[in-house]
């Protein structure tokens, strides 16, 4: 019964940067979040721990816009994003704006699990950090030449496209041997973000959801458009008052209720019964999926 897909973000990989090797670096690393997952959930593990063994893999990976490799605000530093949530009793974690945390996904963890909350930002979250033991890192360890180069790009005016921004974002979605549904989210946001801006990743309801009656989700794009459509519990309100499988409902949501609001992107979201939707609008979305059938796969275009 175990089921995991994960994502590592929806937009446009120019195609000269779509080099074998970083084809090969892409898949290599969504497998082996997959793996990281799926393993804990084999040995009888329950599928919170398997999102946030997954996503953590990818936040360490600089190919990704999560962790280190995340992308720059227009002052040049990092403030990530992060969320979780546990569909068997609808506890939830998150947190925005944060800085010195070398996992965010796990800062969200204990946000969910240590704190009466559901949501820290910026400063009084990373205190929080400090307060629970978890590894503190300086801000430019999150730091890439290529993330440079982007926010370069950006601060020219010259991005190639909106889409090209986004792409990196990382999540994961499972289902366990006892039935119970989780989704967790990880990213740095959008390049050149100021002003303290916010995307879905870390709300509940909008980057992330889960809950065991339904499905799990997890989203990645145009962050704004995403919070507008409430997309991830949107999927769940469809499956719950429509009767609609976890597949039909991620597409209506993310190929007709996004493309008419302008939002690209994707989600990646597993029913009740294990089957697994990864819809997206976009041209590509880095993503994956492992099951107990013995599938296992990862793509990056359509
Ligand atoms: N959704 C993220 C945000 O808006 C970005 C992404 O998924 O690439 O912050």
């Amino acid at each position: 019964m175990p089921a995991i897909a994960v994502h590592g973000g929806a937009g446009v990989i120019p195609t000269a940067e779509l080099t074998p090797e970083r084809r090969q670096a892409f898949h290599a690393a969504l497998e082996a979040a997959l793996r990281a997952g799926f393993a804990l959930m084999e040995a009888g593990g329950v599928s919170l721990d398997a999102v946030v063994a997954a996503v953590k893999v990818l936040e360490d990976d600089p190919l990704f816009n999560a962790g280190r490799g995340s992308v720059f605000t227009a002052s040049g530093e990092h403030e990530l994003d992060a969320s979780i949530m546990d569909g068997s009793d609808l506890r939830a974690g998150s947190v925005t704006g944060v800085r010195q945390v070398r996992n965010p996904v796990e800062l969200a963890r204990l946000v969910m699990d240590r704190s009466p909350h559901v949501m820290l930002s910026g400063p009084g979250a990373d205190d929080f950090a400090i307060e629970m033991g978890l590894e503190q890192v300086p801000n430019e360890y999150f730091s890439t030449e290529r993330r440079r180069a982007e926010l370069e790009r950006h601060l020219r005016g010259e991005a190639r496209s909106g889409d090209e921004a986004v792409l990196g974002t990382v999540g994961a979605v499972a289902l366990d041997s006892h039935g119970n549904l989780a989704a967790a989210t990880s990213t740095g946001g959008m390049t050149g973000k100021k002003w303290g801006r916010i995307g879905d990743s870390p709300i509940i309801g909008a980057g992330t959801y889960a809950a065991n009656d339904c499905c799990a989700v997890s989203a990645t794009g145009h962050g704004e458009y995403f919070i507008r459509a409430a997309v991830a519990h949107e999927i769940a309100s469809l499956m719950r008052y429509r009767g609609m499988g976890v597949v039909a409902a991620a597409d209506e949501v993310v190929m007709k209720q996004l493309v008419t609001l302008g939002g690209s992107g994707g989600v990646i979201a597993v029913g009740r019964d294990g089957s697994i939707a990864m819809p997206f609008n976009s041209p590509g979305m880095l993503r994956g999926a492992m099951d107990s059938s013995g599938r296992l796969e990862t793509a990056i275009l359509r």
